[in-house]
């Protein structure tokens, strides 16, 4: 009999079910292709201070330090280089936002996150910065498709997984046991990102999705390799090629690509790069974002034997490792998950 059963491999299962192979427990992962993923889209981003204003997010002082050991030690099981530790350089709009950042940065709760001493001869050549700019720090990108298909091949190795879309009407609930076919497990998590909205035994989720789109440019002669944000991230994937990500949109929530999407993020990356680019690829997703922006974790109230890891919205790289590990403490120690979640109800 297995631990449990997971349902979903973007980031929320991978992360999930690592977090119950580093416990020595034993998950066994269903799974599909056929399904969108959220992950296999997206930028890959984590970034402990976001928004125009740069305000420090949810748990961040948690989060960071968290997930920088959690990835380097995943790494090290898998064998696989996925995570990229770098600065996000943000270009100053004005003077007076240089002032306000830099009396900022003295505050100690932005100490860890902020470096105003910049190197600046390492982004002029290639990026608009008139007024200089600040790093944020403890932040960076993971090749989420690297990490996800190098974990899908390792839980195979290891017969934990099944790939097939989950059939809902086969799972069986014991008082003791969840059985899913001939797969008995102690519980079933449920990690199926957006299509969580096809899921019968969790409804009225208070999901508020919101679609994103993505290009992939080719820069003449860039050499600059932190991430840049202003109005949009430059993420350095390889030499002359960065990924413009990404647009928000709450309507038309398709996976398709559109001209409207393409066309802003051409604008954003024009007002940022000093230098001609031209778009070699281009990628939409859905993000399974929350009314409150807060994610969808526990057990449900009456079958305790079934339980959710969801709505990680825009920041699924850096919510994941520790929620899992707090989800995973309040399963078997009953400890508190962090009140402002959503909780099943
Ligand atoms: C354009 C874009 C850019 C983004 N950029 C970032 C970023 O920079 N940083 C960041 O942290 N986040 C980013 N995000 C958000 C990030 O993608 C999500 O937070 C995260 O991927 C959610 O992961 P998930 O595992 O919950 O869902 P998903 O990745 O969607 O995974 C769900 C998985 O479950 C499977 N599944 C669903 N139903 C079933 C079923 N019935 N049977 C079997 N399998 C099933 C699906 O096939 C899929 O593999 C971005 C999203 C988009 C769209």
């Amino acid at each position: 009999m297995y631990d449990c059963i997971i349902v979903g491999q973007g980031i929320a299962g991978t992360v999930l079910a690592y977090t119950f192979l580093k416990n020595q427990k034993t998950p066994f992962v269903i799974s599909t292709d056929k399904l969108p993923s959220a992950s296999q889209v997206a930028g890959g981003i984590f970034n402990p201070l976001t928004g125009k204003n740069l305000v420090k997010t949810w748990l961040a002082d948690e989060l960071f330090p968290f997930l920088h050991t959690f990835y380097r030690e995943l790494e090290q099981v898998l064998g696989e280089k996925f995570l990229h530790s770098t600065p996000i350089y943000r270009p100053f709009r004005s003077i007076e936002e240089q002032n306000e950042w830099l009396a900022k940065s003295a505050l100690q709760e932005f100490k860890p996150y902020l470096n105003t001493d910049v190197n600046e001869n390492q982004y002029c050549s290639d990026i608009k910065n008139p007024f200089g700019g600040v790093e944020t720090l403890q932040a960076g990108w993971v090749e989420l498709p690297k990490l996800l298909n190098s974990f899908h091949c390792f839980l195979k190795k290891k017969s934990l997984y099944f790939r097939e879309i989950f059939d809902y009407s086969a799972l069986q609930i014991f008082s003791e046991k969840v059985a899913y076919k001939d797969i008995e497990a102690e519980r079933i998590i449920f990690c199926e990102g957006t299509q969580a909205i096809h899921n019968p035994f969790f409804q009225n989720l208070p999901f508020n999705f919101a679609k994103g789109e993505m290009i992939d440019v080719w820069v003449e002669d860039a050499s600059f390799e932190s991430i840049v944000n202003q109005g949009v991230s430059l993420i350095p994937l390889q030499e002359n090629t960065y990924r413009v990500a990404s647009t928000y949109s709450w309507e038309g929530l398709d996976w398709e690509i559109s001209e409207k999407a393409r066309t802003e993020l051409i604008g954003k990356a024009r007002n940022l790069l000093k230098k001609d680019f031209r778009v070699i690829a281009q990628n939409a997703g859905v993000r399974p974002a929350t009314k409150n922006r807060r994610p969808i974790i526990g057990l449900h109230p009456q079958m305790p034997r079934v339980g959710i890891f969801n709505g990680l919205g825009s920041k699924g790289v850096s919510l994941a490792p520790y929620l899992a590990d707090r989800f995973y403490k309040h399963i078997y120690e009953n400890a508190p998950l962090p009140h402002e979640i959503n909780q099943p109800a």
